[in-house]
């Protein structure tokens, strides 16, 4: 049977880590006026990186800086509601899953333990560089030894569905994360869910 390989991305998509990011940059000194957060979502994360006049070289600091943030926190990361039941779904209806994400392995893998998750996922491979998920999805997809256009990323950012069409992956966009709907639909991902039920579903009718 062909294998059919499922991608996630972690922070905002399984994980409800939005608000771990805004308590995180407050502490870093940001301190949005009213209604900005709310902006932010609207922007890539090239626009939000740009907005906040963060220099490129300084990203790989803030992003070890967030990982060891958010490891101190981690016991208080939810995840997003229906998210587990979708994924247990999807491996128990013979999908094999995986996880790309720019967070660390170890945040993401105490994580999943701690929701007795990890046994629903063959591989989770952490991207260093925010902007390098692309070729993390194409090592994966090589090391499945499967054909890209049948391999689906699901992801919250504008990013994700940039790297997935990089990688010649399908895409679909979850509208609870960090990005807004408005602007992940622009992006022209393949598919857009609005909660985790549906991803079930499109998985397992219009996939399975
Ligand atoms: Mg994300």
């Amino acid at each position: 049977m062909e294998q059919k390989l499922i991608l996630f991305d972690f922070d905002g998509t399984i994980a409800d880590v939005f608000p771990v990011f805004v308590s995180f940059a407050k502490e870093e000194g940001f301190h949005p006026a009213p209604g900005e957060v709310d902006e932010l979502r609207n922007l890539s994360m090239r626009e939000v990186v740009a907005r906040l006049q963060i220099p490129t070289w300084k990203i790989p600091f803030f992003a070890w800086k967030f990982h060891r943030y958010f490891e101190k926190v981690s016991g208080d990361v939810r995840l997003i509601d229906g998210m587990a039941t979708a994924i247990q779904n999807l491996h128990g209806n013979g999908f094999t899953l995986g996880i790309a994400t720019s967070n660390s392995a170890s945040n993401v893998k105490k994580i999943l333990n701690r929701e007795n998750l990890s046994g629903c996922f063959d591989i989770i491979r952490s991207e260093r560089n925010v902007f390098g998920k692309a070729r993390t999805l194409i090592d994966i997809v090589r090391r499945f030894d499967v054909e890209p256009e049948t391999v689906w990323y699901v992801g919250d950012e504008v990013r994700d569905v940039e790297a997935a069409r990089k990688a010649g992956l399908k895409s679909v966009s979850v509208v609870w994360g960090f990005n807004s709907e408005r602007i992940l639909r622009s992006s022209n991902p393949d598919r857009i869910v609005t909660i985790p039920e549906e991803l079930t579903k499109l998985f397992n009718e219009k996939i399975g």
